[in-house]
């Protein structure tokens, strides 16, 4: 069992009881727990009146009235992200046929809240309150009076309304986040404002870096034409809303721990087994580790004694299905108590009633890009003090919490960072650039960023866009390439292999395998053994590689007439291909509007690996040695790479190979590999590979 000590008591002696058994109750009974779900209309209003933004309403609209930019600074869970667009509506900002827009970093935050906000209103969703994700629009165009949307579908808007003119306010939130489109946006406003004083901004985050947006958005000293002297001050007002959480007393682990999904794990047993009833959430860092997680605590609730049993094990991480997440936000039924096992989304996007422990892993999974090596991965890196302080903040909503960090104080202490470093100065820029680029903005370097990026990565994505044929000498975007890379909503790479698509004849094999890409993974993961699973997975493997697989389980689910059940007997994921279909028809549609050819190219493989390289071959690598799973160098940098078990190349370790994206865990892992032929690269690209 692990050992937690909290700060302020005596250290436990290694031999005495852990300070879970000598902690006194004294909480209010489980059963006064406010469950939303569970009130009328009429209960819903006065939930909305006791949330502590409700006292600041009236403050809200005056700073807006009076205000180009207002800051708003608030616990999570104090109403920010639900009721200020609603307080917007009521006050007159969406009438006349405007809009209010509220953005999140992620997608399922912009789904939920949406959903919550439209139960709040009384309205279906999608009409007068929708919202946007990409390849999914849930607004009506003439009847959506609030909108929430991911902060880059708004980048993507700029392209055809470059003064977002439908936007009477527009409330970037979650700012604290520092996501990298985020962060674009804040400098686009910012230029945005100057052409329109009747915009308002809303900027809102959970913690207190008010002052240096406060500073950026400051325009009062700036000179502006005579006639735009009246209207509302164009210094930022900043309104900090007092929450109202409650004590969540912290626990530290003694010793640290070499596995932190075993040590959560044995951690929420023991909170079951000896804490009062009160529902769990646990910080882990993706899909792997939480469906693993909920697979280990589902076996041992199964093993637990009857009257011990009770546990309700719940994962919460994007790309769940709307039946999933609904289970995480319903209330905890009589005598059970709920696990959220949730990634970093529940840090401060969503709200989760009921929670009274938290379970810190002290990880997250973070992007992190090396200018030097042009490598960009998903790494599980540790966590800032800013979000574990967060994390704890998550135990202390309706009664007094417990936080269980899974690290030692000593750490905390000196270890950790104070704040996390913003996505922009640890990101391959390469879709930032093509975006400023298409809304006009040449020097980027010289944009107004709240933080600046780095030359070495901005130099990289340039030399990178302009062999793949998107920007020309002058780092101008190309004509037609440039501009339809620009409108579409992919990574670049992808989009410069479908237009290839288009030219070579197999522009439906593209959109298809670029579906595929847009999701995690199609398996189904935790039924059945890694062996069955190879097994399943052997039924469509090519040597040609992932993305040929794919189009044989696009080819097999087709002819099963799209059946659940084919897809259950070949462990794929039904909701994921049912997704894949989707996309695959919004990526059809775009490909139409954008005039490229649509053509099928048959059972030409080579063709279908050569159009993939010509978008890909940044990721080229030469196999150096067939152990292992293949080790492998890439072509531009020589950095060892592995192919991922997950891979059908994984013991066919082709010579050459590109790679669709990286993870790192022990070393790094090359996830959705084809086998190509050298000549390509030459032919293909040529500025890039002149060597
Ligand atoms: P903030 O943006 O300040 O973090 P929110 O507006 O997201 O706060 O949430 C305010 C309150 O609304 C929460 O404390 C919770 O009670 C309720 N709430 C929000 N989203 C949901 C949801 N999906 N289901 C149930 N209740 C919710
Ligand atoms: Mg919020």
């Amino acid at each position: 069992m692990s050992r937690f000590w909290r700060p302020g008591s005596e250290r436990p002696q290694p031999s005495s009881l852990s300070v879970l058994e000598d902690d006194e109750p004294g909480f209010l009974p489980f059963s006064t727990l406010a469950s939303n779900s569970s009130y009328g209309y009429g209960g819903l209003e006065r939930h909305r009146q006791r949330l502590p933004v409700f006292k600041y309403r009236t403050a809200i609209l005056y700073l807006l009235e009076t205000h180009a930019t207002t800051i708003i600074v608030g616990e999570t869970g104090s109403g920010k992200t639900t009721q200020i667009p609603q307080y917007l509506k009521e006050a007159g900002w969406a009438d006349g046929g405007r809009v209010v827009v509220c953005t999140q970093p992620r997608r399922l935050a912009v789904q939920t809240v949406a959903s919550r906000v439209a139960e709040e209103m009384d309205v279906k969703l999608g009409e007068e309150v929708g919202y946007t994700i990409r390849f999914e629009d849930l607004t009506k165009s003439a009847v959506t009076r609030i909108k929430f949307l991911t902060d880059g579908v708004l980048l993507r808007e700029m392209m055809d309304d470059p003064l977002l003119s439908k936007y009477s306010v527009v409330m970037v939130d979650e700012a604290h986040e520092r996501s990298l489109s985020t962060d674009m946006l804040l400098g686009l406003l910012k230029k945005i404002q100057r052409r329109r004083p009747e915009l308002r901004l809303i900027i809102s985050s959970a913690t207190i870096e008010a002052k240096s947006i406060a500073a950026f958005f400051n325009q009062s000293k700036k000179k502006l034409p005579a006639s735009r002297d009246f209207g509302p001050s164009r210094e930022p007002a900043i309104l900090s809303v007092e929450g109202r959480g409650y004590d969540v007393q912290i626990h530290f682990l003694e010793e640290p721990v070499s596995n932190y999904l075993q040590a959560a794990v044995s951690t929420v047993l023991d909170i079951h087994n000896q804490e009062p009833m009160g529902d769990v959430l646990v910080f882990l860092t993706g899909q792997d580790d939480i469906d693993a997680a909920v697979q280990m605590l589902t076996d041992e609730a199964q093993n637990l004694a009857a009257h011990r049993s009770g546990l309700l094990v719940l994962p919460l991480y994007a790309g769940l299905s709307r039946a999933e997440q609904e289970l995480v936000f319903s209330p905890t039924p009589r005598g059970k108590r709920k696990v959220v096992i949730a990634t970093n989304i529940a840090e401060t996007s969503l709200t989760l009633e009921g929670m009274v422990y938290v379970v810190d892993s002290g990880f997250s999974k973070q992007r992190f890009y090396n200018p030097i090596t042009d490598i960009e991965s998903l790494v599980v890196a540790p966590i800032s003090k800013a979000s574990a302080r967060q994390r704890a903040g998550r135990a202390g909503r309706v009664r007094p919490g417990k936080c269980f960090r899974l690290y030692t104080e000593e750490y905390f202490e000196s270890e950790m960072p104070l704040e996390g470093i913003p996505e922009m100065q640890r990101s391959n820029l390469v879709s930032c650039v093509i975006q400023l680029k298409a809304l006009g903005i040449d020097n980027i370097l010289g944009f107004d960023w709240l933080a600046s990026p780095s030359p070495e990565g901005m130099i990289r994505a340039l030399e990178v866009l302009y062999s793949l044929g998107i920007l020309d000498e002058d780092s101008k975007l190309t004509s037609p390439t440039g501009f339809q890379v620009a409108e579409m909503p992919l990574d670049p790479m992808l989009s410069r292999m479908i237009i290839s698509g288009s030219q070579f004849g197999c522009s439906e094999e593209m959109i298809i395998i670029a579906a595929f890409l847009s999701l995690q993974s199609i398996w189904v993961i935790g039924r059945g053994t890694q062996k069955e699973l190879d097994e399943a997975k052997q039924g469509f493997a090519v040597a040609e590689g992932d993305h040929i697989t794919y189009l044989n389980v696009y080819k097999g689910f087709l002819l099963s007439g799209k059946s659940s059940q084919w897809c259950h007997k070949n462990l794929i994921n039904y909701q994921a291909m049912k997704k894949v279909l989707e996309i695959r028809e919004q990526l059809h549609k775009l490909v139409q509007r954008l005039g490229l050819v649509l053509k099928s190219c048959g059972q030409d493989t080579q063709v279908v690996r050569k159009a993939i390289t010509s978008g890909f071959f940044a990721h080229a690598c030469r196999l150096e040695s067939s152990s292992h799973g293949g080790m492998y160098k890439t072509i531009r940098t020589s950095q060892e790479v592995y192919i991922h078990p997950s891979s059908v190349l994984f013991r066919v370790t082709p010579k050459w190979v590109v790679y669709h994206s990286l993870v790192s865990t022990d070393c790094q892992y090359m996830r959705n590999v084809i086998a190509v032929d050298s000549s390509w690269f030459t032919e293909l690209a040529p500025h890039f590979f002149q060597i």
